[in-house]
């Protein structure tokens, strides 16, 4: 799942967009024949923290560790909703990873797994009516049932 919008890094404008792994802005240029430029590209495995800066004019900044791509470690975007940006980037962060999301499938799959048990009936020798094994009455007539 993508998300993407208008916004502008380092004072100009272009598309940030999250997916697939990386967040990336790009930039149009040229007015007659328009080429789309990649400004920035970081890989959202390679980010350390997502955070919203500043009270007006409100202010995206990515921290990126250094050790995993090189350049600089802080990224500052202005969008429109920096807070549905830090959701959005979050959420690319925990589903980036390929063995991450396996293991995530997994904790999925044994989640939803239905958990069957069998339930052993007796039926009642007076009246025939099926019982669990664990009354003590029967549900049916009311009669002494099982070993007791
Ligand atoms: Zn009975």
């Amino acid at each position: 799942m993508t998300f993407s919008t208008r916004g502008k890094y380092r004072g100009s404008p272009g598309t940030l967009t999250v997916g697939g792994g990386s967040l990336v802005f790009t930039r149009v240029d040229g007015l007659i024949s328009k080429k789309e430029r990649v400004v920035v590209t970081i890989p959202t495995h390679a980010i350390v923290s997502v955070n919203v800066e500043g009270l007006v004019g409100k202010k995206l900044v990515v921290l990126v560790d250094g050790s995993k791509v090189p350049g600089i470690p802080r990224h500052e975007f202005q969008v429109r909703n920096p807070h549905d940006w830090k959701a959005a980037i979050l959420r690319e962060m925990g589903s980036g990873e390929p063995a991450e999301s396996k293991s995530r499938d997994a904790r999925k799959e044994v989640y939803v797994k239905e958990i069957t048990r069998e339930i052993v009936k007796v039926p009642c020798s007076y009246c025939g009516a099926l019982n669990e094994l664990t009354v003590k009455k029967c549900m049916s007539c009311g009669a002494s049932v099982g070993r007791g």
